[in-house]
């Protein structure tokens, strides 16, 4: 029997005769195939799905993976780029904001001030919400530890900037460059080589032979050149800024007018013995807000180690 067709038993001439399907019957017959197909199918995709999930939702899934697995490398990135500051913070607060006379970051601001305020709000009802967060609340955390390095930064570069200016400006070598005998230094003269009465003496005398020249010992502005019969004779005043003045006496010569400004190390005048002396020396004084101090302790390293010996001992002789 072909599929398909149909044949009846016809008895009146005792054979089969193939049987013409009306309309009707084609119609049901179709309706009944395909109804069957159609459940067929479903029942196939159901039992697929059950088993594999959908191609889409198989790419849907993977993208979520890969979401992940980039927010947790990019947490890890943050978490690395943290420590990174935190130990720039830690050196700045140990080395650089200590020495620069910077008060230090305390720790709980540059943790970036984590918790109290929902800052990630927008972040919540998402299948990730936790990972999400927690990585936008690092990140978040990280831009205000970057902005507080980078104020301290630039507080540490303007203040180094001062600094520089300040150093340039204090007194930090000797006035003259000889290697030969130093005077007296700061110290109580019971008997004062000219006056005879007892004195003190505030500043470090350099003994140099007439014409000696003499340097500002820090960038400032002449405060005075002249002779004011004070006793230092011929003398040149530097203002250096900061409360530091330097005194250069008993010259023979000026070589800077009042108002002049000047750098370390600039020619100011040569030695001499004007003013009450008793030979050929440089009286070198700074004061400091109007006090005196010692000399000895601004001198950096322009002495060697017996010049420094050789004026400490100078203190103690009578
Ligand atoms: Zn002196």
């Amino acid at each position: 029997m072909l599929i398909g067709k149909k044949y009846v038993f016809d008895a009146a001439s005792l054979q089969f005769t193939r049987h013409r399907r009306n309309t009707r019957e084609k119609l049901i017959r179709f309706s009944v195939w395909f109804g069957l197909s159609v459940l067929m199918t479903i029942i196939y995709a159901f039992i697929f799905h059950q088993l594999f999930g959908s191609p889409k939702e198989e790419l849907l899934a993977q993208k979520v993976d890969e979401m992940k697995l980039k927010y947790t490398l990019l947490e890890r990135k943050i978490d690395y780029s943290s420590a990174v500051i935190a130990d720039l913070r830690s050196s700045d607060n140990s080395s650089y904001r200590a020495i620069l006379d910077l008060p230090l970051i305390p720790e709980n601001i540059s943790e970036g001030g984590a918790g109290g305020i929902n800052k990630v709000g927008d972040l919540t009802g998402y299948m990730n919400t936790e990972l999400m967060m927690a990585v936008s609340s690092k990140f978040d955390d990280l831009k205000t530890q970057t902005n507080i390095q980078y104020n301290s930064l630039t507080e540490l570069t303007v203040r180094a900037a001062e600094w520089k200016e300040m150093w340039a400006h204090l007194p930090y070598i000797r006035p003259v460059n000889v290697t030969m005998r130093l005077g007296d230094g700061v110290k109580f003269r019971e008997k004062h080589p000219v006056l005879g009465s007892p004195r003190w003496h505030f500043g470090q005398d350099f003994r140099c032979p007439l014409g000696t020249e003499v340097y500002a010992t820090g960038a400032g502005v002449v405060y005075y050149a002249g002779n004011d019969n004070d006793g230092f004779g011929i003398k040149v005043v530097i203002d250096h800024g900061y409360g530091y003045r330097t005194i250069y006496g008993h010259l023979s010569e000026y070589r800077v007018k009042r108002g002049q400004k000047v750098t370390r190390g600039d020619m100011i005048g040569l030695s001499g013995n004007t003013g009450i002396s008793t030979g050929p020396h440089l009286h070198y004084q700074i004061d400091l807000f109007g006090s005196h101090v010692n000399p000895l302790w601004y001198f950096g390293d322009s002495l060697t180690e017996d010049e420094y010996f050789m004026m400490l001992d100078f203190l103690t002789r009578p």
